[in-house]
């Protein structure tokens, strides 16, 4: 970290600097320059609270030279991370893996039907929720416990692995015991407490990006769930908010290639809540795998047009087929290949 001074910092304003970094139990540096002096923090074992220097007055800026977090970085881990599933399939290797499925489980008839759907199109996973957030508290609020029945029974039926959202710490064991994948949506993903408890189950968690959080704060949050010994982590990117109405939300492909850079975790894309509207959820999953997502996490409904959740976002089953066949033409195209069902040979 290092602490820049104002040109007409004086000495005293200097000392006071270097005392307060001793006193946080660090080295100080001094490096005095032509027009201004800079000091050196050495030693940041990266819990250094940097409010605290930058309010000392006669400081102009404080810049951080090492990112906040560790173990998601790929400064910690250069070999990018494999989650390895039930029935070998892997996330974040070569093949690039399709969750797909309704927003929510509303009934035995619709998650089997369109689990059946899904996996005739060539999806490996299925995603529904049993517990939802939803904004408001008149909207279906999901099957609760049943739902989480009816998935393990679509698993049972069709063999796809199943990724379903934890909403509370209360509820999150009960949701381990079904799912593949622990979904971590949105709205909590600064949930602390919630973060820490999926840390400590042993199942793989999948991390959407918050409404309007930073790359950072996401990467800041998977943090959360390493350091409780969980290293198996997918990010999500889902869209933030933006300032135009055409979309639902401001769908950031570019997340896609910065999280590369500096984690090792592998990223998916939902081009469903990404976008909103059906008809842009095709081209911006193409886009999404060409930018080098690992995945992608889409809403498929056999009648969307009933659905109790997120009806105009969902794909119609053969609009789902559609995109499998074009994305699969793209990752052909970047030397990759699509996830293959569980238990089919390439
Ligand atoms: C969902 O996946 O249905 C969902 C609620 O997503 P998000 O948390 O991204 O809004
Ligand atoms: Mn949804």
């Amino acid at each position: 970290m290092l602490i820049v001074m104002h040109t007409d910092a004086s000495e005293e304003q200097i000392r006071r600097v270097c005392s307060t970094i001793d006193d946080m139990g660090y080295t100080a540096r001094p490096m005095p320059g032509r027009q201004r002096t800079t000091v050196g923090l050495v030693g940041n074992d990266g819990r250094v609270d940097g409010s605290r220097l930058e309010a000392l007055p006669g400081v102009q800026e404080v810049i951080h030279v090492s990112k906040p977090y560790k173990q998601v970085s790929r400064e910690w881990k250069p070999e990018s991370t494999i989650i390895r599933l039930p029935g070998g399939l892997t996330i974040g290797g070569e093949a690039v893996v399709v969750m797909a499925g309704p927003c929510s489980v509303e009934s035995e008839d619709q998650i089997l039907t369109a689990a059946r759907q899904v996996r005739e199109a060539g999806a490996v996973i299925l995603r529904a929720g049993a517990f939802k957030p939803r904004s408001s508290p008149y909207s279906f609020q999901g099957l609760g416990k049943e739902g989480l029945r009816l998935l393990a029974r679509a698993r049972e039926e069709t063999g796809l692995l199943i990724v379903t959202e934890a909403m509370d710490s209360e509820t999150a064991d009960a949701v381990a015991e079904v799912a593949d994948i622990i979904q971590v949506g949105a709205r909590n993903m600064q949930n602390y407490s919630l973060l820490k408890k999926v840390g400590r189950l042993r199942r793989p968690v999948l991390l959407k990006r918050g409404l309007s959080a930073t790359i950072q704060e996401l990467l800041l949050s998977a943090e959360y769930i390493l350091a409780e010994g969980n290293p198996n982590v997918i990010l999500c990117e889902r869209g933030v908010r933006g300032f135009d109405s055409s979309t639902r939300n401001l769908f950031d492909l570019s997340a896609i290639p910065v999280v590369k850079a500096v984690s090792h975790l592998p990223i998916v894309a939902d081009p469903s809540h990404g976008t909103g509207h059906r008809d842009m959820v095709i081209p911006m999953a193409r886009a999404a795998v060409a930018a080098g997502a690992d995945g992608l996490l889409v809403e498929v409904h056999p009648e969307p047009d009933r659905a109790l959740s997120d009806g105009a976002q969902s794909l119609y089953p053969e609009q789902f087929a559609r995109l499998m066949g074009e994305t699969g033409i793209i990752v052909e195209a970047i030397g990759r290949r699509l996830a293959r069902p569980v238990g089919v040979e390439p």
